[in-house]
C-alpha cells in the first residue's frame, strides 16, 4: 500500500480523538481489498471507552469552536479542502484499496466530497435569523440560529469519503464538533480526512474519528446524552434501529437510508440521453449506491430501441480490478452482495423474466460480477422490491404514465427518481406525482453540493448539501425582547 502513496503519513491505522493520534482498546481488525482479498492494512479499533473519550474531548471542544466567527471556521476549511484536493491521488489510492471501485471514480469521489467542504466554508457566513415584525411596540422579536452542540455521524463504506465530507462539513461549518464511526470495511479514507483535517488546523476535539465494532461504537453515540445530532447513512434497517435508540435522549437525526429507485424512460424520450442516463445511474460504483435505478420502467413503444443499445452499453462495460487501467466495474464489497444480486436474478428468471446480458459471476473470480441486463421484470419480483446493490438492470415495460406513476410509487421507499421525457408537461404531471426526495429529469446524475440530497417515507429524514443541509446542525432559538 505505502509505494502507491506520495505521502505514505496519510495511511493511518489508529484512532483520531482529541487532535490526536492512538491505538484503540479493542481488538485490531483487517483492511480487505476486495479486488483481490489480500490485506490493506490492520485498523486499530474503538471500545465503549474510546469513544467517550472522544466524546469528552468534543464536548470541551464545542464551546471554542461554536464562538469562533463564521470566517474563521471559513479560513480553517478551506485550508482543509486545498488540502484535500491537493491530496486527491493518495485520498483515491487509499479509497480504491479497501474499497475497490476503479481510481478514476475513487478520485471522482474525492472532488465530489471536497466539494461539499468548500461549499459549507462558504455557507457558515450565511446561516441567517430572522427578525419578525412585532405583535406589540415595546417587544421586539428575532431568531438565531446557534449550533446544536457535539455532533456524530455513522457512515457506509459504499462511498466511504464524501459520505464523511458531506456530514462533516456542515456540521463543523455550523460550529459542532463531530465524532465519526465510518464503514468496517473501509476506515481508511475516514481517518486520512482526518489527517487532513489535523494539518489543516482543525481544532483539537473538534473532529474524531473512532472505527470499531458497530453496536459497542454506535451504542454510545446513539446512547449518550452528550450527541445532541446523529447523521447517518446506510440500510434502513439499522437506521431503524439507530433512530429507536436516539429516542432515549431526543437526538436530532438525519438519516439517509436505502432506496429503490425507479428510471422511467417515456416513449417521447430522448434515446441517447436515455440510455446514458441508465448506465451512468445504474451501473456507478457497480451498482452499489443507494441512488441507483433499481427498477427499469420502459414504456412500450421505444421498449426495444432502448432495450438493445442499452444492451450494447452494457456488454461495452470494462470490468477489472481498480488499479488496472481502463477499469470501468470494480469488485462487490463482498461475498453477500454477490449473493443478493445473483438471487434477485434468479428469482426473476424463475419468475420469466430474460437475461440479455451477463447474469452471474464473472470470470475474473472473487466478488466480480457480470454486468446485467433483465428484460420482462415484473413489480412483483425480489429486484423491483428491494435495493439490488450490484450491478443489475432490471427492465420492467408499460404501457401508460399512469401505470408508471403507479409503478415507480408503489414501493416504501423514496429516495431517488429519474425520468426521460420530451414533453415539458409531463416533466412537470410526473415530476410532482413521484414520491421521491430527488428526481433526475433528462439526466442519471443529480449529485451536487448545492442541492439538497434525501429522501421521503423510509428513505430517511432530513437533506444534505445545499442550505438545508446545515439546518441539520443548527438549533432556532427565537429571542422575544420585551420592555423596549
Ligand atoms: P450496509 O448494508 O451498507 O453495510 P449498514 O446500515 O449495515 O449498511 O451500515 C452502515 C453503517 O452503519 C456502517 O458504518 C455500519 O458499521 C453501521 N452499523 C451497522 N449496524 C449498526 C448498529 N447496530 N449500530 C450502529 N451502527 C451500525
Amino acid at each position: 500500500m505505502n509505494d502507491r502513496l506520495n505521502d505514505s503519513a496519510l495511511l493511518r491505522t489508529q484512532l483520531f480523538v482529541d487532535g490526536e493520534w492512538r491505538d484503540g482498546k479493542g481488538e485490531a481488525f483487517d483492511v480487505l481489498d476486495p479486488g483481490n482479498g489480500s490485506l490493506v492494512a490492520r485498523m486499530s479499533a474503538a471500545t465503549a471507552a474510546d469513544v467517550e473519550d472522544a466524546l469528552a474531548a468534543a464536548e470541551a471542544a464545542f464551546g471554542g469552536w461554536a464562538a469562533t466567527t463564521a470566517p474563521e471556521r471559513a479560513k480553517v476549511m478551506r485550508r482543509w479542502y486545498e488540502l484535500i484536493v491537493e491530496h486527491a491521488d493518495d485520498l483515491a489510492t487509499i479509497l480504491t484499496a479497501e474499497q475497490g471501485k476503479p481510481w478514476a471514480e475513487a478520485r471522482g469521489e474525492i472532488l465530489y466530497g471536497a466539494g461539499f467542504v468548500e461549499w459549507y466554508a462558504e455557507e457558515c457566513k450565511r446561516v441567517y435569523g430572522d427578525v419578525i415584525p412585532t405583535n406589540n411596540a415595546g417587544r421586539r422579536l428575532l431568531t438565531v440560529r446557534q449550533p446544536v452542540g457535539v455532533t456524530a455521524a455513522i457512515t457506509p463504506w459504499n462511498f466511504p469519503s464524501a459520505m464523511i465530507l458531506r456530514k462533516v462539513a456542515p456540521a463543523i461549518a455550523a460550529g459542532c464538533p463531530m465524532v465519526v464511526k465510518p464503514a468496517d470495511e473501509t476506515p481508511l479514507s475516514a481517518t486520512a480526512l482526518a489527517e487532513l483535517a489535523h494539518r489543516a488546523g482543525v481544532p483539537a476535539g473538534v473532529l474524531a474519528v473512532v472505527p470499531g465494532p458497530a453496536e459497542e461504537v454506535g451504542g454510545v453515540l446513539t446512547g449518550s446524552p452528550v450527541v445532541r445530532a446523529l447523521s447517518f447513512t446506510g440500510s434502513t434497517a439499522v437506521g431503524k434501529l439507530l433512530m429507536r435508540q436516539c429516542a432515549g435522549t431526543v437526538k436530532k437525526l438525519a438519516l439517509e437510508l436505502g432506496g429503490n429507485a425507479p428510471l422511467i424512460v417515456f416513449d417521447d424520450a430522448d434515446l441517447d440521453l436515455a440510455v446514458a442516463g441508465a448506465m451512468a445511474s445504474k451501473f456507478r460504483n457497480a451498482g452499489q449506491t443507494c441512488v441507483c435505478a433499481n427498477r427499469i420502467l420502459v414504456q412500450s413503444g421505444i421498449h426495444d430501441a432502448f432495450v438493445e443499445r442499452l444492451s450494447a452499453a452494457v456488454a461495452a462495460l470494462t470490468v477489472g480490478y481498480g488499479f488496472d487501467e481502463g477499469s470501468e466495474q470494480g469488485p462487490l464489497i463482498s461475498d453477500e452482495a454477490v449473493a443478493k444480486v445473483q438471487r434477485h436474478i434468479d428469482d426473476a428468471v424463475a419468475g420469466g423474466a430474460q437475461v440479455v446480458q451477463g447474469g452471474g459471476t464473472h470470470e475474473l473470480g472473487g466478488t466480480f460480477f457480470e454486468p446485467t441486463l433483465l428484460t420482462g421484470v415484473r413489480g412483483d419480483m425480489l429486484v423491483a422490491r428491494e435495493e439490488t446493490f450490484g450491478p443489475l438492470a432490471a427492465v420492467i415495460r408499460f404501457e401508460t404514465e399512469e401505470e408508471a406513476v403507479a409503478l415507480a410509487n408503489d414501493t416504501e421507499f423514496g429516495l431517488a427518481a429519474y425520468f426521460f421525457t420530451g414533453s415539458l408537461g409531463r416533466t412537470w404531471r410526473v415530476g410532482e406525482a413521484l414520491d421521491f426526495g430527488v428526481v433526475g429529469i433528462n439526466t442519471g446524475l443529480i449529485s451536487y453540493e448545492g442541492a439538497p440530497f434525501g429522501g421521503v417515507k423510509e428513505s430517511g429524514l432530513g437533506r444534505e448539501g445545499s442550505r438545508h443541509g446545515i439546518d441539520e446542525f443548527t438549533e432556532m432559538k427565537y429571542l422575544c425582547i420585551d420592555g423596549l
